[in-house]
């Protein structure tokens, strides 16, 4: 099949974007996508939805954080046969990790369909209940490449229903050598079926497959025209999803706003951010498609005269505010396109003020910032989470601030009432101060202790935490990934709040047992301490992650010590120490 690409024009703008019921999506999916919390469809989604549900070969070029898998699920799901107990779907995606975040958005979005049910393929996990599954019937089936030739060596008809083929993060499956793999599968598939083929990038590799194994494919990319943002400060933070309202927590602590909307994507996430705010005692209100529209005005007014200092919004609910105040954007979840970006940012750095724009990004996300630097031709910096000492600082400089026009005040009424405490409670004027201080920072540490036994646990990231997709490749040849789904918790790990560089004089070294061979980090402590003949400050960070740990060692006769520990075994298993390097 040799076709011409069809090009179809780049996705509209916010401003144009609809809604999801006037796609024709499924009243079950529609459903789903309620009980999600999704308000509109992302400009991917806008222009893919339509062409999938028309039954058009696609080519989508969208990265991570865009939206790309409900922009393929959603029509997908709604054009199944659910009566159908037989594989109807198939997603290819090149890690075992995103198989199983695109098996889960599946399962998620198919939750009012009670007949359909979703497997994912992957190396590494028994392959009988995967078969199992596929035989009892799963309509979806998400597969990485190489895991899935391996159940199509046993049984080559697997595939022979297949009505539906998605190949996700193409481009990636390339780069991962899984060419050969994916011509044994588009192999073993009907002609007769709809490929969707979604990419960051289109590479000739990319376009020679689209020619060979898709239909008139229409092209669906969205618009990166180039955007001016002017006089607005931007930086970003990078963090773990999980970790994304601690370490908003922590950045309110340092920067300093006058007034606030951060943005995130779902009514749930308002709701939640702005009630772990509202918790630390945050003049802050939810802004999201479900508030009334006269409680919309009230929240607004609010946010204009002071009330309110941070409002945390959706990008639909957000739409026409416009507050001067506003001194901060804060993207709390990652807009789905640079122009998205460009706009939220906008509400900030109005009437010739100046302005500042945070962006946190999470490791998959990456991608979507260099496109957003690139369309809008500025660097975002990047900033790193403020640690106990800074937090403390920057609350020493607040209570200053707040103090220093009252310490001033020569016209102070309560020189009277001062007096009268002093001899009433028989103290100096010393200990009053002491004991309103006291009064004043309730609820809040002011010793660099304290701080630090108040703030949440946040892993340090690693430089290999690149991305949090889990093992490359499926059949065991490619180590894993490291900074897996939960790559960013360090379960188990010394010293969690410990800065990210390297301790002195130290090296990495990497083992591959983790927490699912049961290890804790004083086993691998009291291992490598007993074996090695070390002293207790001789290792440093030791991090426990799933499927591997790191620890810290001296480099000073490193060779040595790998050499003494060559046998040792931990819970079992062999530790096999290697010394790990960083790219
Ligand atoms: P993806 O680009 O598919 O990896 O999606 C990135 C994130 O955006 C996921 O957490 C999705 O749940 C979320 N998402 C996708 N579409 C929407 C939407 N229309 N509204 C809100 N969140 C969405």
């Amino acid at each position: 099949m040799t076709q011409e690409i069809s090009t179809t024009p780049d996705v509209g703008t916010a401003a144009e974007i609809g809604n999801f019921s006037t796609l024709g999506l499924h009243p079950s999916v529609l459903a789903a996508i309620t009980a999600v919390g999704y308000e509109e469809p992302s400009p991917i989604q806008t222009k893919s939805i339509p062409l999938i549900m028309a039954g058009h070969d696609m080519i989508g070029q969208a990265q991570t954080g865009t939206g790309k898998t409900a922009a393929f699920a959603l029509p997908i799901l709604s054009r199944i046969d659910a009566a159908r107990r037989e594989a109807q779907v198939l997603v290819l995606a090149p890690t075992r990790e995103l198989a199983l975040q695109v098996a889960t958005a599946f399962e998620s979005f198919a939750a009012q369909m009670s007949s359909v049910n979703v497997v994912a393929i992957y190396g590494g996990a028994p392959m009988g209940p995967q078969l199992k599954a596929i035989r009892n019937g799963a309509q979806v089936i998400v597969a990485t490449p190489g895991r899935l030739v391996d159940h199509l060596s046993r049984n080559g008809g697997l595939l022979s229903t297949i009505k539906f083929l998605v190949l996700d993060e193409a481009d990636e499956m390339l780069k991962l050598g899984f060419m050969d793999d994916l011509e044994v599968i588009f192999n073993a598939m009907p002609d007769e079926r709809q490929t969707v083929l979604f990419s960051a990038t289109l590479p000739a590799s990319i376009r020679g497959i689209a020619e060979k194994h898709l239909r008139n494919p229409q092209q669906v990319k969205i618009a990166s025209k180039t955007q001016t943002v002017a006089r607005i400060e931007q930086a970003h933070l990078m963090v773990h999803a999980d970790q994304k309202v601690n370490a908003v927590l922590r950045l309110l602590e340092v920067e300093d706003f006058d007034a606030m909307i951060g943005f995130v994507r779902t009514k749930q996430a308002t709701l939640d951010i702005a009630a772990a705010l509202e918790a630390k005692g945050y003049k802050v209100a939810a802004l999201n498609g479900d508030i009334a529209q006269n409680q919309r005005e009230r929240v607004i007014e609010s946010l204009k005269d002071g009330r309110l200092n941070i409002v945390i919004a959706t990008d639909v609910a957000a739409r026409g505010l416009d507050v001067p105040r506003i001194t901060h954007v804060f993207n709390i979840d990652m807009p789905y396109d640079p122009e998205s970006y460009v706009h939220r940012i906008g509400r900030t750095g109005r009437a010739g003020r100046d302005g500042r724009a945070l962006l946190l990004v999470t490791p998959r996300e990456r991608r979507m910032l260099q496109v957003i630097e690139r369309v809008t031709g500025q660097k975002v910096a990047e900033i790193l989470l403020p640690d106990a000492k800074v937090i403390l600082q920057a609350r020493i400089r607040r209570l200053t601030q707040d103090l220093a026009p009252r310490v001033k005040d020569k016209e102070n009424k309560n020189v009277e009432l001062l007096t009268h405490l002093t001899t009433e409670l028989g103290c100096t004027v010393e200990d009053l101060a002491l004991a309103l201080l006291a009064k004043t920072t309730e609820g809040q540490a002011f010793t660099l202790d304290g701080v630090e036994r108040e703030q949440p646990t946040i892993a340090p990231r690693s430089r290999d935490d690149r991305g949090d997709r889990g093992d490359r490749g499926d059949r065991g040849s490619r180590p894993p990934r490291e900074g897996g789904r939960d790559g960013g918790r360090d379960s188990g790990s010394r010293g969690p709040r410990e800065p990210l560089a390297l301790s002195e004089g130290k090296v990495r070294c990497r083992t591959a047992l983790g927490t699912r061979d049961g290890v804790a980090a004083r086993n691998l402590l009291g291992a490598i301490l007993n074996e090695g003949g070390l002293q207790r400050d001789a290792i440093g960070r030791i991090q426990i992650r799933e499927s591997f740990s790191l620890v810290e060692l001296p480099e000073e006769g490193l060779e040595r010590l790998l050499g003494k520990l060559k046998d040792t075994r931990v819970g079992g298993k062999a530790l096999k120490l290697r010394r790990y390097r960083e790219d």
